[in-house]
């Protein structure tokens, strides 16, 4: 003991709490850094009210926006084998599940996973959502994701309602080898058992969707939707640029870069996304009523 422990550290410490209070409150947005007051960006749906900048936005923040007055069931995963390959890299594979899993924000009950599950009305109209959380391990598909995946198929097709996934995530689950690779067969089969069933398949892709993520249930939706300047690809720019030894177009693997060249249908607000689902909704699932309303109009 003696007086750098017993009183420089206690001054220390004040000036590093006294500085960190006021910082709680307000956050700098990194792309216009911008200070943004914390209360008004959460309910402007975490996308900055300076540039229009959409930030990675958790699943059950989502939910409440996309049902009708904020009404919905979640439906926990599918229980599955936690560590199948007994998995380590620098950290086991069980500690960084339960790392995850104090952080999640799903059903607690042990199921969660890098996927939300969620059905309610939309419009009046029923709908089940599947959400990848970027939060829970970069929403990396291992055999949970899967299996969730799966189970909101079947559950769209036994309700026939139209199934809406979002997509953000880092690829496959590398902890689960090839069992992680094996999802990217059944979720395409998922998918397919929604569109052999004649209902609508929707994908909203959100930053950032890659990996085997992008190359199965994601790139699959009758109509894709992008939030404003989501990194959307299979492989990363760095990946490619030092592949094929060539510098890319600005705004490569951007939404409005894969609008304007075909892979993407409409660039949505995340304010607008509940009335533009809304609206496919019904264009796809009642035609009729629909009629003279185009695609166009529907994302407008
Ligand atoms: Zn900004």
């Amino acid at each position: 003991m003696n007086w750098l422990t017993n009183f420089v550290r206690p001054k220390l410490r004040a000036l590093v709490s006294r500085k960190e209070a006021p910082e709680n409150l307000w956050m700098k947005c990194p792309k216009c850094e911008q200070m943004l007051f914390l209360r008004d960006w959460e309910a402007n749906q975490e996308v900055c009210s300076h540039c229009g900048h959409h930030m990675r936005i958790r699943p059950m923040k989502r939910l409440p926006r996309l049902f009708d007055e904020g009404k919905y069931e979640l439906h926990p995963l599918p229980r599955v084998t936690a560590d199948p390959l007994k998995f380590r890299d620098t950290k086991r594979y069980d500690a960084r599940l339960k790392e995850a899993h104090a952080k999640a924000e799903g059903p607690k009950d042990g199921t969660t996973d890098a996927l939300i599950v969620a059905s309610g009305p939309m419009d009046g109209r029923m709908a089940i959502l599947a959400l990848l959380d970027f939060g829970f391990m970069g929403g990396s598909m291992g055999t949970a994701v899967g299996e969730g995946l799966v189970m909101a198929a079947e559950l769209a097709v036994a309700r026939k309602a139209p199934l809406i996934v979002f997509s953000a995530s880092g690829g496959a689950r590398m902890q689960e080898g090839i069992l992680s690779l094996m999802q990217l067969t059944r979720t395409t089969i998922a998918v397919r058992m929604v569109k052999e069933a004649g209902l609508p398949y929707i994908v909203v892709l959100t930053d950032p969707t890659t990996g085997g993520v992008s190359a199965s249930f994601a790139m699959l939706g009758d109509i894709h939707i992008a939030e404003p300047d989501a990194i959307i690809g299979f492989a990363g720019p760095r990946v490619i640029q030092d592949t094929i030894r060539q510098e890319l177009p600005p705004g490569f693997q951007r939404s409005e870069y894969l609008l304007e060249h075909g892979m993407v249908d409409a660039v949505v607000h995340r304010h607008q996304l509940r009335e533009t689902l809304i609206r496919l909704i019904h264009l796809l699932m009642d035609p009729i009523r629909s009629e003279g309303r185009g695609l166009a109009v529907a994302v407008r």
